[in-house]
């Protein structure tokens, strides 16, 4: 079975072509720039073939119309027709309260994720424009919506509850919705896996430590907690985005700046974390050179971080009453081996323990912890249009 995976921003739009049940991808790549000029960059993994071209993509269905062109090319195309696509999975960042799980796209559906655009303003419009293009160039074609949001919906009241009078859960559906839910979903589904048991007999603690970062507590394959919120800027300190900081502050910086909410905002989500701490970068590798090179402000950003991970770990081994694996991916997470390190250890006392050499890996899944350790560490790569064909496939098939 033949699955586009579309992953459609502002004036981007991600895609891959693979089969879900041999995990075999055909192709992949990047439009950018749409609504401006247009920027494709198309990539064939077997043939190690990395193609880029300027084609006007006014709206998103002209980019569409680029990626089909661009899979059916006799020169660097890999299927021989457009109708070898059997479904499209299109990833949706928010599903509000509507769906706990991904579901085929129908007009009921598109109408509830317009319905979840009060929630995120900037990427539910993006993601509906994805899917219409596609609708309009691949009419008939079967079509699957999955959530960021939908594995976090299994939290208790008590985890996604702010301590806000209830009206504002009721009325305006303020609450904690979490994010990356399709990380967290895949990588605690494939650390079960590693370990050899069913995810419904293990308390995992999944570190999605990327630009973006969030933290989930997954137990007996539900997550029942999470760090990012109401929207991704909670939780943890991020590449550009603060986390979680005292609501008085944006009160007292507005009224000493004269900031309006959004100027606010723009400081909270695009100067802050460890780019605002360190002042040299939002990319953990600069952090780390700079670092390196005796930059207090560098290092402490780092450690900033660190920190935060850790306390997060500790935080939900309590909310489970216990641990039996902590998972790290996305680019930090993935890469950046100092970071597992100072996240993890320093937590023998409950159970768990590095193996410095082991944890010495990149890019690979791997048991990073030591071989007497109580709580596995692992690592495990992220793949989430795996996971959003995998999804797809299986509710296509029925
Ligand atoms: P996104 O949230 O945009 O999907 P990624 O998961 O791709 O982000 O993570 C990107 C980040 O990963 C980069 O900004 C960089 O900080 C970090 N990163 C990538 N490689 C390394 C590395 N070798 N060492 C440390 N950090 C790395």
């Amino acid at each position: 079975m033949k699955v586009l995976v579309i992953n459609a921003g502002s004036s981007s739009l991600k895609y891959q072509l693979m089969d879900p049940s041999t995990q075999e991808v055909f192709a992949k790549g990047l439009c950018e720039r749409i609504g401006i000029d247009g920027r494709l960059t198309h990539k064939v993994p077997a043939k190690d073939l990395k193609k880029e071209f300027e084609i006007p993509m006014p709206t998103h269905a002209e980019a569409i119309q680029s990626v089909l062109d661009a899979l059916v090319s006799p020169e660097h195309g890999v299927i021989g027709d457009v109708k070898e696509i059997d479904a499209v999975g299109h990833r949706v960042v928010h599903g509000g309260e509507a769906f706990n799980k991904s579901v085929l796209i129908t007009d009921d559906v598109m109408k509830a994720i317009e319905d979840c655009i009060p929630l995120a303003p900037l990427h539910n419009p993006a993601n509906l424009t994805g899917i219409r293009a596609c609708q309009k160039v691949m009419p008939g074609v079967p079509m699957v919506a999955v959530f960021d949001t939908a594995f976090h919906q299994t939290m208790p009241e008590k985890a996604y509850l702010y301590a806000l009078p209830y009206e504002y859960y009721e009325k305006d559906k303020v609450r904690r919705y979490g994010f990356h839910g399709t990380s967290h979903r895949y990588v605690s589904a494939r650390a079960a896996a590693m370990l050899g048991k069913p995810i419904e007999e293990l308390k995992i603690i999944t570190c999605h430590l990327g630009n973006g970062s969030s933290i989930a507590a997954v137990d007996h394959g539900k997550s029942v907690d999470t760090s990012m919120g109401f929207t991704p800027l909670a939780g943890l300190p991020m590449g550009t985005r603060s986390g979680d900081l005292d609501a008085g502050i944006l009160q007292y910086l507005m009224n000493k700046y004269g900031w309006n909410i959004d100027e606010c905002l723009n400081v909270l989500n695009k100067k802050s974390g460890v780019l605002g701490i360190s002042g040299v970068s939002s990319d953990f590798r600069d952090i780390e050179s700079a670092s390196k090179e005796g930059n207090h402000r560098a290092e402490v950003a780092l450690e900033a971080f660190q920190y935060g991970v850790k306390k997060l770990i500790g935080a939900y081994a309590a909310a489970m009453g216990g641990v039996d694996a902590i998972v790290f991916t996305a680019g930090v997470g993935e890469n950046d081996a100092k970071t597992r390190m100072a996240a993890a250890s320093g937590l023998e006392y409950m159970g768990v323990k590095m193996d410095e050499a082991a944890n010495n890996v990149r890019g690979k899944e791997a048991v990073i912890s030591a071989a007497d350790s109580k709580v596995k560490v692992l690592l495990i790569p992220t793949d989430e249009e795996l996971m959003i064909a995998m999804d797809t496939a299986e509710i296509v098939n029925g």
